[in-house]
């Protein structure tokens, strides 16, 4: 199995109950207990990460915390240690960059890496994965799962097929057989309305979706819907692993000889950056899903703030439109400029989405894995929810 043609070896790894297993690690006495990490009970927030003994009492993540409460009232309670959290993964970030250049983080306790080659070294795709596990077992007294596939589609589901302390390797041979008995509701951008409409077509499991028309696919989620819909059930998905924002990103910008304050002449290179970053988008043939922008002051004093949409953008007046609804929210709109610029970011299309997040560029730098992880957190308790003391607009 460890010899393939020409295809690649994606490695998924997900830290199992993530928040939940770090506070059971760092209190004893939290351990064979359901441990519920979000919001107080009496309050109006949501389950960040609960552990495996609260689930058995249907406690989900995301769920309102009264919910939580009212199904396991003997959970222990606790708000998160972000600043723990992001520790533990910095760890893990880093032991996986000791096993292959290519890792590529998609939150605070999941990331890609690409471990194509690497048999030569380590052995078989297999033992990777065990000395994977292993290696972070030993460091972090933390279980994970791992899943891998010959694509990120492969080695996400796989990474998610065997959880808790999983391990599941799909070969390409084996992708069809794997994907076809899944439930519909496991692929990528399949949300509770997808599966309900999916559903009403006589269509449950990937395989039945696998035998269902391409016209009536497309009738019902449009072309750009079906074809992802099409893709998934057969397996074909992106294999490339990376910093995604550098790789996939195209940003323009413009240097003023002077401090500008006139707002129409602002608006204008607003249109004209978006048209020239709508321009490389469809040249290059990627739609960004991430819009930013960028604003100096004369002090050199620089912002960023970026939005993350859910439909993406490639024409050139909605790329304006959000990059001038950005620039107007960030009540920077009255202040003289000297650099302005518009940025395009793509995610993958499988990714979940998540919520807005505005950083500035300063922080950005510094506490990137922080940011990662409010971005996670506030999507599942609803926006606003934590700002640790980081600017928040
Ligand atoms: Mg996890």
């Amino acid at each position: 199995m460890s010899e393939q043609r020409s295809g690649k070896w994606i490695m998924h790894l997900d830290m199992d109950a993530f928040f939940a297993s770090v506070e059971q690690r760092d209190h004893p006495e939290y351990r064979g207990r359901p441990v519920i990490v979000g919001a107080l009970p009496g309050s109006r927030g949501v389950v960040a990460t609960c552990s495996y003994e609260a689930r058995q009492f249907g406690v989900r993540s995301a769920m309102p915390i009264s919910e939580a409460h009212r199904r396991c009232p003997q959970a222990i309670y606790v708000r998160p240690g972000m600043g723990r959290y992001a520790d533990v993964s910095k760890q893990v970030m880093t032991l996986l960059s000791d096993i292959s250049p290519v890792v590529e983080p998609v939150s605070i306790d999941e990331a890609y890496i690409d471990i194509t080659g690497l048999e030569k070294l380590f052995g078989t795709v297999e033992k990777i994965a065990a000395m994977t596990k292993q290696r972070i077992f030993e460091q972090t007294q933390l279980n994970c799962s791992i899943g891998v596939g010959p694509n990120r589609l492969i080695a996400k589901l796989a990474s998610e097929f065997d959880k808790p302390n999983g391990l599941k390797i799909v070969s390409p041979e084996q992708v069809q057989a794997f994907l076809d008995p899944l439930p519909v509701a496991d692929l990528r951008g399949v949300g509770r309305q997808t599966v309900k409409s999916i559903n009403r077509l006589g269509i449950f499991t990937v395989h039945d979706l696998r035998r269902c028309s391409q016209e009536l696919l497309q009738q019902q989620f449009g072309e750009r819907g079906a074809q992802h819909l099409y893709n998934q059930a057969r397996g074909i998905a992106s294999d490339l692993v990376g910093q995604v924002s550098e790789r996939k990103s195209i940003s323009k910008e413009h240097t003023f000889g002077q401090d500008v304050s006139d707002q129409q002449l602002i608006r204008d290179w607003f249109r004209r950056l978006s048209s020239e970053v709508g321009r490389s988008t469809r040249k290059k043939e990627l739609a960004g899903h991430v819009i930013s922008i960028k604003v100096r002051f004369s002090n050199f004093e620089t912002h960023t703030r970026q939005q993350r949409l859910r439909t993406p953008l490639d024409t050139d007046s909605t790329i304006f439109q959000h990059a001038l609804a950005l620039f107007e929210k960030s009540g920077f709109a009255n202040r003289a400029v000297r650099l302005i610029g518009v940025g395009l970011s793509v995610w993958e299309a499988e990714e979940p989405l998540m919520g807005d997040l505005f950083e500035s560029e300063v922080e950005s730098q510094r506490d990137k894995k922080l940011y990662s992880a409010l971005d996670e957190i506030s999507d599942k308790f609803g926006d606003g929810t934590v700002t640790l003391g980081l600017p928040k607009r």
